[in-house]
């Protein structure tokens, strides 16, 4: 027997029916022994997140406004839950507890942290295993960070105890004792620290959809599901706006090389997507696809900069950081060539600087000349047999010329995982489309 952490996210756990779903995946299978549950999501479009109803409170009490009205809406919720269940938890204690903290106006974390203990002492009750508070097991430093040292031996001494158990998601605290949340949709990084500690043979993220699509559904009509990701790939994929999983879910999970499964609460016999430290890097002549898959964001700006000779010169480069070290601008790319280097910077990174920052490179780097391009978008096409198939980067700009996309910047990491072009941005859904038109549907 081996043994599984589940986490259920908001949809899953939104209320009795959803509960009684989750019940049945776990109870389906045995080795699902520690299971980390997010706060109540939406029912239907309309409705609230309870987290937002939380922070809500939160901005209430901020305003000296009355709050008691939406924090009754959050009460009714867990009450409803409770009754559909038929636990035995004394609700109202908890409720009346949560209630005369509000008095002392306590952190915004406090108060959203409660959507995932409330949720969390019910479903233990439900399922009939051990609720065992996150509060004191995943550590933050006195700034605010996560401590993922001392989170996984507090969570391996703490387990330990348990046969099966529920763990609230989302929140654990600072040394002096004050919740602290990680960032919205957290829930996902507090089951990986779990998977990692006990040692999961694999980590499930149970959710509403599943697993992750080789391209972003609003772009490419009923793109192909990912059975198999790598978590380096899911990183490129991810860090361009695929948004199933935490990003910092991954890291924790991937330390302890503990699978990620990806499952769908509503369709269970789903086999989901599957991220592991391979991926589909097996070997040449298994048939997985060639590439894993497309993502992109738009809103980028490139500086192209050109000097004659400034391949012989000493800390251009260097020089180029120090600048948008100065300006404390992020780059995303750097791409280079004998006498040019271009920056990609995102337009968030960079506000309303362009001027201040081309002055200082024309300054400070003295250019022959400087080209700008605006309103980029970046598509990063993503996958590691990439590598070593042929042919896979004239199929790409073939397909981008057939489609009259214009190619303003090209950069292929050295890992050749990855190969990532600038386009205008009113070219941005027309790229994929075709980028992924030429290597799946072509498959
Ligand atoms: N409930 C939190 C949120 O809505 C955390 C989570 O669900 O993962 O962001």
């Amino acid at each position: 027997m081996g043994i599984k952490v589940a986490k259920f996210g908001g949809s899953s756990v939104a209320d009795g029916i959803q509960l009684t779903k989750t019940k049945q995946i776990i109870e389906q299978d045995p080795d699902r022994k520690f299971i980390v549950v997010s706060a109540p999501g939406k029912r239907f479009d309309s409705d609230n997140k309870i987290t937002d109803l939380l922070y809500l409170c939160k901005t209430h009490i901020d305003h000296n406004l009355p709050y008691d009205q939406v924090f009754q809406v959050v009460a009714d919720r867990y009450m409803a839950v409770k009754l559909n269940l038929g636990v035995d938890v004394d609700l109202m204690a908890h409720l009346d507890e949560i209630r005369e903290n509000l008095k002392k106006n306590p952190t915004a974390d406090y108060i959203a942290s409660r959507g995932e203990y409330l949720n969390a002492v019910l479903i233990a009750a439900f399922l009939g295993f051990d609720f065992v508070d996150a509060k004191d097991l995943i550590k933050f430093d006195a700034k605010g960070r996560l401590m993922i040292e001392e989170t996984d031996k507090a969570l391996k001494e703490e387990l330990e105890k348990h046969e099966n158990a529920v763990i609230p998601g989302f929140y654990g605290s600072t040394p002096d004792g004050n919740v602290k949340t990680f960032s919205r949709g957290g829930s996902d990084i507090t089951g990986s620290l779990v998977a990692r500690a006990i040692g999961a043979d694999v980590y499930e993220n149970w959710t509403d959809v599943s697993g992750f699509l080789m391209a972003d559904p609003r772009i490419v009509k009923n793109p192909k599901q990912i059975s198999n990701v790598s978590y380096k790939e899911l990183r490129e994929l991810s860090y361009m706006g695929a948004s199933v999983l935490h990003e910092d879910a991954i890291y924790p999970a991937r330390m302890a090389n503990v699978p990620i499964n990806i499952r769908n609460t509503n369709k269970p016999e789903d086999p989901g997507t599957m991220i592991t430290a391979e991926g589909y890097h097996h070997g040449m002549d298994d048939d997985g696809p060639i590439i894993t898959g497309i993502a992109g964001s738009k809103n980028f700006t490139v500086v192209a900069l050109y000097k004659n000779m400034m391949s012989a010169e000493r800390g251009f480069v260097r020089r180029i950081l120090g600048i948008l070290d100065d300006y404390d601008i992020n780059f995303e790319h750097l791409p280079s060539g004998i006498d040019t280097v271009s920056v990609v910077m995102s337009n968030d990174s960079l506000g309303d600087r362009l001027d201040e920052v081309l002055d200082a490179f024309r300054q400070r780097l003295q250019p022959d000349s400087i080209d700008v391009f605006e309103d980029m978008a970046l598509i990063a096409t993503v996958g590691h047999r990439m590598s070593y198939r042929p042919g896979v980067s004239a199929t790409l700009f073939n397909a981008l010329g057939e489609a009259g996309v214009n190619i303003r910047m090209i950069d292929q990491g050295s890992s050749e995982m990855n190969i990532i072009v600038g386009v205008e941005n009113k070219d941005f859904q027309k790229a994929i489309r075709a980028i992924y038109e030429a290597f799946v549907e072509e498959e």
